[in-house]
């Protein structure tokens, strides 16, 4: 069993990777997060940008399962579907742990009213609603996606929770949500689930037992981890290999394969620190060039160079098997290419991860790094890259301490170097 997961801050690639996996795969799950994610999937049916459906969708033989630790926006997931069916893809293939949390429309209302309420320190969420559902599910306020099958008891839930959020929309001067037409919204699109709404556990032991390939998608990056991320502009789950055990429902000990999902450089977005962030035009043009644009929010990216210290943080707590590194074409475009292998903090050099504020004040080492000065357009083969890009991966490897197995050298499942 394998599961795919961001070493950075997310938008690693997780998504592609995960997609020509799937095509190997007998179940794909996606553990935590909700409809914030947003993986870029460009295959032979198109370019999709999935929130909450699993890259294992264009599998057919794929069970794809959106699992119990994400929380799931039922009208959400519904649209995501029929644009998916659009384009041909077949969807019943999915399910939905009944488990699972709902993200309601009020956590969507609340994520906007709390980032405004933070002002100068907000911390730049997607404003889809993940926070809230998660903070309630946490404060034992959650509604869980199977409570829709008793409509009676649903529809009191609805009215309760929302006599509760209303005080929280009024400070905020925010107009109240009708609980009838809020119930309304997702009994609808409950009906439209319909059975793949289900238990996923006995799903996923028959697959264990049965020696079924299992897929397990992270999602954010493990400088976004609830503990052991840039605290508090983190998400609020965990994107970690450890994450995944309790998210997918399954045993720790089934998950033998980490795949760590790094680009060549850094991204991220949303606010906090992040060391090697580029300035000006240099980030600007790295920007345009790499198309670092928010599959969800469609905001700019912020880049960086390849910060080798945020990998091998994320190294020493998934113990990754091997590292996916995507968009090495990018890089192709320069001559010198910095590479911060440790933090200057108050003097001293280190390459321990500090916590958040002592990071704000991180001065990144860089070594520099020749470039390659070439698009690797129609490379097939790793021993067929330039000296330099060889060289610069070897370099990852040193630095993280975990082998490379898969170099993108563009966005098309096919752009692989396996
Ligand atoms: P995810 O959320 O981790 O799946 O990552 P995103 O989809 O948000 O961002 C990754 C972006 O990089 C997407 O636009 C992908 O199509 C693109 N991408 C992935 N791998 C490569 C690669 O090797 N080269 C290039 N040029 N683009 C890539």
């Amino acid at each position: 069993m394998t599961a795919v997961v961001g070493a950075q801050w997310g938008d690693e690639g997780k998504g592609k990777i995960t997609d020509l996996l799937a095509q190997e795969a007998d179940v794909v799950i996606r553990y935590q997060g909700g409809n914030n994610a947003g993986h870029t999937v460009v295959n032979q049916h198109g370019t999709f940008k999935l929130h909450l459906v699993p890259s294992g969708i264009f599998n057919p033989n794929a069970l794809c399962i959106v699992g119990p630790g994400t929380v799931v926006n039922l009208q959400v997931l519904c649209e995501e579907l029929a644009n998916l069916e659009r384009s041909g893809i077949r969807t019943d293939n999915l399910r939905v742990a009944d488990r699972a949390h709902l993200l309601m429309p009020w956590h969507v209302a609340i994520d906007r009213l709390d980032e405004r309420e933070r002002g100068r320190q907000k911390l730049g969420t997607t404003g889809q609603g993940v926070g809230p559902a998660y903070a309630d599910k946490v404060s034992r306020h959650g509604i869980q996606v199977y409570e829709v099958r008793d409509e009676r008891r649903f529809r009191q839930r609805v009215a309760h929770e929302l006599e509760r959020q209303k005080k929280v929309l009024e400070r905020f001067g925010d107009a109240p949500l009708d609980a009838t037409a809020v119930a309304d919204e997702v009994l609808r699109a409950a009906t439209t689930l319909g059975d793949r709404i289900v238990d996923t556990l006995p799903l996923v032991e028959r697959a264990l037992k049965t020696d079924a390939r299992i897929l397990l998608e992270g999602q954010l990056g493990a400088m976004r981890d609830l503990d052991w991320g840039i605290y508090p502009y983190v998400t609020s789950s965990n994107p970690l290999a450890g994450g995944a055990a309790v998210g997918a429902g399954i045993p720790p000990r089934y998950i033998t394969k980490v795949i760590g999902v790094v680009k060549a450089y850094s991204t991220a977005v949303g606010e906090g620190p992040f060391p090697t962030e580029m300035a000006g035009s240099e980030g600007d043009a790295l920007r345009e060039r790499a198309n670092e644009y928010g599959a969800t929010t469609g905001r700019p990216r912020r880049v960086g160079w390849f910060d080798a210290v945020a990998a091998r943080h994320a190294h020493r707590l998934n113990a990754f098997t091997e590292l996916a590194v995507t968009k090495l074409d990018v890089l192709g475009a320069y001559r010198e290419i910095p590479f911060c292998v440790g933090y200057e903090v108050d003097g001293a050099l280190t390459t321990d991860m500090p916590p958040t504020a002592v990071l704000e004040r991180a001065v990144p080492r860089y070594e520099k790094l020749a470039g390659w000065c070439d698009p690797l357009t129609g490379v097939v083969d790793r021993a067929h890259l330039p000296d330099a890009a060889r060289a610069y991966l070897m370099r990852v490897e040193a630095t993280v301490g975990a082998p490379i197995g898969m170099v993108g050298i563009g966005p098309e499942r096919s752009a692989t170097l396996l």
